[in-house]
Formats: structure tokens, C-alpha cells, sequence
């Protein structure tokens, strides 16, 4: 390490970095040094930052000399949890890269039904250690998403409509503030901070370690993709609507528009064949599950049915292969409270345009145990939306980014008026201030005093900012 610290040249001061180093317990990377360029790669690789200095922290106390060393050095700080975020928020050009990817402890305490899980972890890593235990928390669809991000933007997954957002199972955060202390923020310590951090994203400061409510969930549930052709899309898109607003909670399920891959595990005459897509997940008696899909099987003749009893983690995990890291990248998003009959005709009309095989657009339920939160009792503020919307242009090749962008913005011009306004800060580009605080709405004023009490010089703001006010 002492070789790699002289090599350092003039952006951060040498005797510093030396102080910090030696007693830093991690791994340091700089340009140059080998693992530099494992180490800054983002999911998106439409991003491409280099930072002067990544820190991959062994553990709490690391974070809190890495936060000390960049705050006092005049290092813009990026906090990297696991690397998925669109806008790629994980990095920063030039400056100090928080990695906590090698914090990836998760503790089950079964009697308790309660989950604590380190600040750097992916959705695989709990998945894989609650469900022998028949629990579950609430997360999203790809599994190689980060904790850290996916929790304090909100979380939407399967389990959404049940069990609330990711937030909503919450019970506590250990956190290292912009000063460097380190402090624990629940609904009895730090009440303030807690509420924030519920839906505020990374602004307020680098959450070593998250304590879940456990619920029960699985091992095995009922779901799994069913695909019709587009020409079905107004009947399946309306059915699925309308199943998801009054159906029971313990049935959830995302409806996309999806090319079918051309590899072997789907039947060869539907290659490249565009589709409505509906990824079901039911989580309630499986003695019942075929009698309730019954009628979903029923709404249009289905082109491919892949649903039936699977492991929850498989379920989670099963778009992995689909979605690898490296793909070039690029969304918009919308809440949206009612889907109407004529923003489903807009949707097909895009979807009949999709551009890349890995093109997609979702649309996630957001009600239920969700709903049963007020809109200021979270920093979340969309507590009404129906659904988040999604739109996605993604492909392998960069030299095809024009057009999947184009498509994805002229797409979201279209379908934005027939919204909510605002949108889930976690699935938007880096948008500046006014989307964000459209996302926020009323929310937006208490965040940022809490933001002036616990970051007041705005250290951490390679987010989705909330200004100190
Ligand atoms: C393929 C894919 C699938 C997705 N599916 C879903 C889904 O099903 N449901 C859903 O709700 N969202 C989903 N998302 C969106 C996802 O929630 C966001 O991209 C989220 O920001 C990813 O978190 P991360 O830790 O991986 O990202 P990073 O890029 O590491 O971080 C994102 C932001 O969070 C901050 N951050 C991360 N960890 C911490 C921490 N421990 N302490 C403080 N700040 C931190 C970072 O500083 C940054 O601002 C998906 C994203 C992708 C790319």
C-alpha cells in the first residue's frame, strides 16, 4: 500500500493520505493501480467516471475515516452500495469513492423476524439468507441490486403490495453523518433523520448497516412470466390493471413490453417476437394458486407460460441473466395514479417500436400495505400512485444509444402528461432539482432541514439531491 501512496499526484495531500491509509483497513485504488478498473465499473456502462481515489471499506469504522479524509480533504464523495443506479450515483469523476461492496454481512434473527444486513450487500445476499427461515423483505426484481440504494430511494418489488416498500419494513439505520459521527436512526433515535432516510436516497449520510422486519414469504411461491402477443396488449394490460387495483394483496405481479431473447429456454418460433409480459408473484395459499390463475390464464390465448411454484430467490433473481452489469442504460420514470384506456393505447403504440431486444417498459403496483403509509409519514411522498412507470432503452452496443434513448424520451413525452407528475427517484436519469422535487412535493421542505441539520455543507449530493434549506 505504501508504494500505491506515493504514486499519489497532487489532489489530495500525501501525508494525509498516508495517515489515512495506514490506518485504513480495506482496499485503496488509484488510477493506475491494478483492480482501478474493476473497482470504478458501474452497471450502467453507458457511465464511465474516474474517480482519484476509490476507498472499498472492510467495515463501519473505515467509513467513517473515508467520510473524515474526503470531507477534509475537499473531496466530492461518491457512496458506492451496489453500483446499480441509472444515473450512476455510485461514482464520482475526480474524487472519493465510498465502496462498500466488500460489507456484505446478512444476520437472521428468525424468533425476532428480524434481518440485519450490511450497507454494501446485493438483494441475493438476504434473499439467500431469509429464505431457508421462510421469511423474506420486501425488494425489487434483479437481484444484483443494491440494498443501500433500492432502500433509501423507497423499494418496489413482488412483495410491494403485501408488505409495503422496502422503507415500510424498515426499523432502524446505523449511518456515518457528514461530521463523521456514527449514529443509529430508528422510530425512537433520530426519529427525524429515520423519516428521512426512508425514501430521501444518500443524502444523509453512508448507512453502514440496515435492520429489517422479517416477513413471512415463501420458500416457495407461485409465479413466474406469462407472455402474449401484442396484439393482446389492450385486453391483458386492462385485465392486469384492474386485477391489480382490486385482486388480493398476496397477488403482485409487473407488466412489461419484452422482445423474447433468442436463446433455447423459449420456444424458437417466438424469437425476437415483441410481447405484453406480466411477471406474476403470488405469495398467498399455493393449494389456491391454480384456481386464481385461472382466469389470468383465461383473459387471452398466451404465446408462453412460465408461471407456476418457484422458489422466491429464484423469482427474484430470474431477469439476472437477462439484465447483466455492462449494458448501456437509459431511463425515464413516472408515477402514475390512474392507468386510463387511452394511455394503455399509447403504450402499445410504443411498444410495437420497441428498439433493442433488452428494450423494455414496466409498470410496478404500488398499493396495498403500501398505501396503508401516509404520504408524510415517510420521506416517500407518491403514497396515492398505482404504479411506478419505467421506461428503458437498453442494449449492448453503444453505437445504437441514439436510438434507444430517442425512443425512450419521446416515449416518456407522450405517456408524461397521462401521469401523476413526480417520479421514483430511483429509477430517473440525474434529472436536477425540480424533478426532484416534483418527487417529493410536501415532503421536500422537511427533508431539507433535516438535510441542513445533519449535512448543512451538502457533502454528500451525488444523489438526487435534497438542497440544505
Ligand atoms: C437492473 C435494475 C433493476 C432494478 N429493479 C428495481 C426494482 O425492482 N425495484 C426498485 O425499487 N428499484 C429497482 N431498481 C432501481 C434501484 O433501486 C436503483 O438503481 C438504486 O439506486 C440501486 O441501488 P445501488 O445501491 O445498487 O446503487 P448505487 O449506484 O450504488 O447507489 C445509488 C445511490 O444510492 C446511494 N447509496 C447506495 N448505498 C448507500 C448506502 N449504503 N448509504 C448511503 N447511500 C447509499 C448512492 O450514493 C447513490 O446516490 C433497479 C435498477 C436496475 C439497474
Amino acid at each position: 500500500m505504501d508504494t500505491m501512496l506515493t504514486q499519489i499526484e497532487g489532489v489530495m495531500d500525501e501525508t494525509a493520505l498516508g495517515a489515512f491509509g495506514s490506518a485504513f483497513r480495506g482496499e485503496l485504488f488509484r488510477p493506475g493501480d491494478g483492480g482501478y478498473d474493476e473497482a470504478r465499473r458501474l452497471y450502467n456502462g453507458m457511465i464511465d467516471k474516474r474517480p482519484a481515489l476509490i476507498a472499498r471499506c472492510a467495515d463501519a469504522s473505515d467509513v467513517v475515516a473515508a467520510v473524515n479524509f474526503g470531507r477534509d480533504q475537499g473531496l466530492t464523495i461518491a457512496v458506492r452500495g451496489g453500483g446499480h443506479s441509472g444515473a450512476g450515483l455510485g461514482s464520482v469523476d475526480g474524487g472519493l469513492m465510498i465502496d462498500l461492496s466488500a460489507m456484505r454481512a446478512v444476520d437472521v434473527d428468525p424468533a425476532r423476524r428480524e434481518v440485519r444486513v450490511q450497507g454494501g450487500c446485493v438483494w441475493n445476499d438476504v434473499d439467500k439468507a431469509t429464505s431457508p427461515h421462510g421469511l423474506a423483505v420486501p425488494t425489487g426484481f434483479i437481484s444484483s441490486t443494491g440494498v443501500g440504494g433500492l432502500t433509501l430511494g423507497g423499494g418496489l418489488g413482488y412483495l410491494t403490495r403485501r408488505y409495503g416498500l422496502t422503507i415500510d419494513n424498515l426499523l432502524a439505520v446505523d449511518i456515518v453523518l457528514a461530521d463523521g459521527r456514527f449514529i443509529t436512526a430508528s422510530a425512537t433515535e433520530h426519529a427525524d433523520l429515520f423519516w428521512a432516510v426512508r425514501g430521501g436516497g444518500g443524502n444523509f449520510g453512508v448507512v453502514t448497516s440496515f435492520l429489517f422486519r422479517g416477513q413471512p414469504a415463501g420458500p416457495t411461491v407461485y409465479g413466474g412470466p406469462i407472455f402474449w402477443p401484442l396484439e393482446h396488449t389492450t385486453t391483458v394490460m386492462r385485465f392486469w390493471r384492474d386485477l391489480m387495483l382490486t385482486g388480493p394483496e398476496e397477488i403482485n405481479g409487473w407488466f412489461g413490453f419484452h422482445t423474447v431473447p433468442p436463446v433455447d429456454m423459449f420456444p424458437a418460433e417466438h424469437h425476437l417476437k415483441k410481447m405484453a409480459v406480466v411477471t406474476w408473484c403470488y405469495t398467498g395459499d399455493l393449494t389456491q394458486a391454480e384456481e386464481l390463475f385461472r382466469p389470468i390464464r383465461d383473459v387471452a390465448p398466451a404465446a408462453i407460460d412460465f408461471a407456476g411454484p418457484i422458489p422466491l430467490p429464484t423469482l427474484q433473481s430470474l431477469f439476472d441473466g437477462l439484465y447483466p452489469p455492462g449494458l448501456q442504460w437509459y431511463w425515464n420514470a413516472d408515477f402514475v395514479t390512474e392507468l386510463t384506456d387511452e394511455a394503455i393505447e399509447l403504450h402499445l403504440q410504443y411498444a410495437r417500436q420497441l428498439p433493442s431486444v433488452h428494450s423494455t417498459m414496466h409498470l410496478y403496483p404500488i398499493n396495498g400495505a403500501a398505501h396503508r403509509v401516509g404520504r408524510n409519514d415517510t420521506a416517500w411522498s407518491y403514497r396515492e400512485a398505482n404504479f411506478a412507470q419505467v421506461i428503458v432503452g437498453v442494449d449492448p452496443d453503444p453505437a445504437n444509444n441514439a436510438r434507444t434513448i430517442a425512443w425512450s424520451k419521446e416515449y416518456w413525452r407522450t405517456l408524461h402528461p397521462h401521469s401523476a407528475g413526480g417520479a421514483y427517484v430511483n429509477m430517473m436519469m440525474d434529472e436536477g432539482t425540480d424533478r426532484v422535487r416534483a418527487s417529493y412535493r410536501d415532503n421536500y421542505p422537511r427533508l431539507a432541514q433535516i438535510k441542513a441539520q445533519y449535512d448543512p455543507d451538502n457533502l454528500f449530493h451525488v444523489n438526487q439531491n435534497i438542497k440544505p434549506g
